[in-house]
């Protein structure tokens, strides 16, 4: 069972040797897109040090009261960019 604060996965399967690396991230980073996997786990394949990778995000949390909270308090969160988008077309 992951830990909790740290429940949403990325991961990444190196396009040349198929390996694959996962890590876990917390709700507040899978929402607000906090975590680049590449620059956690470097730029290269860890077997074989080729760079190209697919990538499978974690799955994006639901958009709660929590995170609401956190982005209202945090003006340097930015949410999905359907809502950035919501927003520009406010202007
Ligand atoms: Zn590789």
């Amino acid at each position: 069972m992951a830990s909790p604060g740290s429940e949403y996965k990325i991961s990444r399967t190196c396009n040349n040797c198929g390996h694959h690396e996962e890590i876990w991230v917390s709700k507040r980073e899978a929402a607000f897109e906090l975590v680049d996997i590449d620059q956690r786990l470097g730029p290269a394949c860890t077997k074989c040090s080729a760079t190209l990778f697919s990538t499978s995000y974690w799955t994006v949390p639901e958009l709660d009261l929590e995170l609401l909270t956190m982005w209202a308090q945090d003006s340097s969160l930015s949410l999905m960019e359907q809502d950035e988008d919501l927003m520009l077309a406010d202007e």
